[in-house]
C-alpha cells in the first residue's frame, strides 16, 4: 500500500482549482482540465485526498477522481443516458424496468464524482437536484399504487448525504408501505466520507422498520481505511445487512491482484461481493474501459484463486434501459454429442465427462 502523501485537506475538493492547489493537478494541466470541471462535476473528499499518491501517474484512486483530458474524448457508442433510466421513468425520480423493484432517486449529488459515473450527465450542482417535495409525494404515491413493487432502492447521487433528518422522513414514508419490504441503499459515503456513519444516520436508515441493505460502492482496496472499516462495521453491527458494488476500470483494478484483494477486503469487513460491473458506456469515459473478454478472464481468474466468498456477479447493464445481464467468465463449451471442454482457473482445459481410461 502506498503511504498517503498528499497535503490532508480540511474540506472536500469541488473544482479543478481547488485540486490544484491541493497539489493534486500539476499547474501545467489545470487550464485544460477546467474545460471538463465546466462539464462534469467534480469533488473529492478528505479521505479519498489524503488516499491519493501525487507523484504517481497512475494512482489508482486519482484515476477514479481526479478529471483526466482523455474525457474530451466522445465515442459515437457513448451516451448521455447509458443505462435507459428515461426510459424507465414514470414519474420524476422514479426508475422502474424490473416489476417488483423501483429506483428512488431522491437526490443527484455525490460526496465524490467518479470520473466514470453512468449519470454523470444527471449528477452534480448542475445536475437534476434534488426532488421537491410534491414530486416526492409523487414518487410515493407511485410506489403505494404499485402492490407489486416490493423493494425500494435509493439511489441517485447518493442518498447518504442527505441528513439524517431529510433521510428519515423517506423512511418513515416507507414504514407505511405494506407491500414494501425490502430497502436498499446505494452508497459509497462508507468508504469516501466514513465520519457520515453515525448513530443518527443509521437511525434513519432503519426508521422504515423493514429490512434494510446497504450496496457500498468501492473500487480498489486501498478505499478500505481504518475509518472506512469502522463506519462498515457500524452498519453491520446495526442489524444492516451489507452487499457490494464495484465498477471494473481500467487502471484501477484490472487486475486480479488488486480485483482479490478487494474483494477479500468486502468479505473481511462483511460485505458479500454483490455485482462487479462492466463499465457503461458514459461519455469521456473510454480511457476507463476494458474489453468483455477481458473483464471475463478477469472473474475466471478470480474463480478458485480467492474464497467462493469473494466472487461478484459480473454484470452488464444493456443500453437503451433493457436491463442488466449476467455477463460471468466463458468456462464451459459445447463439443457437440454431449460432451464439453471446460476450463479451469489456471486456464487448463477438460474434457466433461471425462474419458474413461
Ligand atoms: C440496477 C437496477 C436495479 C437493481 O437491480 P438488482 O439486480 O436488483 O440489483 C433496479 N432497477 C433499475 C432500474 C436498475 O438499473
Ligand atoms: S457515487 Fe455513483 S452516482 Fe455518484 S458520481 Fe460516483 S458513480 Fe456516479
Amino acid at each position: 500500500m502506498n503511504a498517503p502523501i498528499a497535503q490532508p485537506v480540511a474540506r472536500s475538493l469541488k473544482s479543478v482549482e481547488d485540486l490544484h492547489f491541493a497539489g493534486l493537478i500539476a499547474s501545467e494541466d489545470a487550464p485544460s482540465l477546467a474545460a471538463i470541471g465546466d462539464h462534469y462535476a467534480v469533488a473529492v473528499t478528505p479521505a479519498m485526498a489524503a488516499l491519493i499518491d501525487p507523484t504517481d501517474v497512475n494512482d489508482p484512486i486519482a484515476r477514479q477522481f481526479i478529471p483526466d483530458a482523455a474525457e474530451l474524448t466522445r465515442l459515437p457508442e457513448e451516451r448521455d443516458d447509458p443505462i435507459g433510466d428515461g426510459a424507465h421513468s414514470p414519474v420524476a425520480g422514479i426508475v422502474h424496468r424490473y416489476p417488483d423493484r423501483v429506483l428512488l432517486k431522491a437526490v443527484h449529488v455525490c460526496p465524490v464524482y467518479c470520473r466514470f459515473c453512468f449519470r454523470r450527465e444527471m449528477v452534480g450542482p448542475q445536475g437534476l437536484g434534488t426532488l421537491t417535495l410534491s414530486e416526492m409525494d409523487a414518487a410515493f404515491t407511485y410506489i403505494a399504487g404499485h402492490p407489486e413493487i416490493w423493494e425500494v432502492i435509493l439511489t441517485g447521487g447518493d442518498p447518504l448525504v442527505l441528513s439524517p433528518r431529510r433521510l428519515r422522513a423517506i423512511t418513515e414514508r416507507l414504514a407505511a408501505i405494506e407491500h414494501i419490504k425490502i430497502v436498499r441503499f446505494h452508497t459509497r459515503v462508507p468508504v469516501v466520507e466514513p465520519a457520515r456513519v453515525d448513530a443518527s444516520l443509521i437511525e434513519a436508515l432503519k426508521a422504515s422498520g423493514k429490512a434494510v441493505y446497504v450496496a457500498l460502492h468501492a473500487n480498489h482496496p486501498r478505499e478500505f481505511t481504518e475509518d472506512a472499516r469502522r463506519a462498515c462495521a457500524r452498519l453491520v453491527d446495526a442489524g444492516i445487512v451489507m452487499v457490494s458494488q464495484s465498477v471494473l476500470l481500467k487502471g484501477v483494478n484490472d487486475d486480479v491482484e488488486t480485483l482479490a484483494a478487494l474483494m477479500r477486503s468486502f468479505v473481511e469487513n462483511r460485505i458479500k461481493p454483490y455485482y462487479l460491473h462492466h463499465p457503461d458506456l458514459a461519455p469521456g469515459t473510454s480511457h476507463l474501459r476494458l474489453s468483455i473478454e477481458e473483464g471475463q478472464a478477469l472473474v475466471g481468474a478470480l474463480r478458485g484463486r480467492v474464497s467462493g466468498l469473494c466472487q461478484p456477479t459480473y454484470i452488464l447493464d444493456i443500453p437503451g434501459g433493457h436491463g442488466k445481464t449476467v455477463v460471468t467468465a466463458t468456462t464451459i463449451e459445447s463439443q457437440g454429442g454431449g460432451c464439453y471442454t471446460v476450463t479451469d482457473f489456471r486456464g487448463q482445459e477438460h474434457t466433461y465427462p471425462p474419458v474413461a481410461k
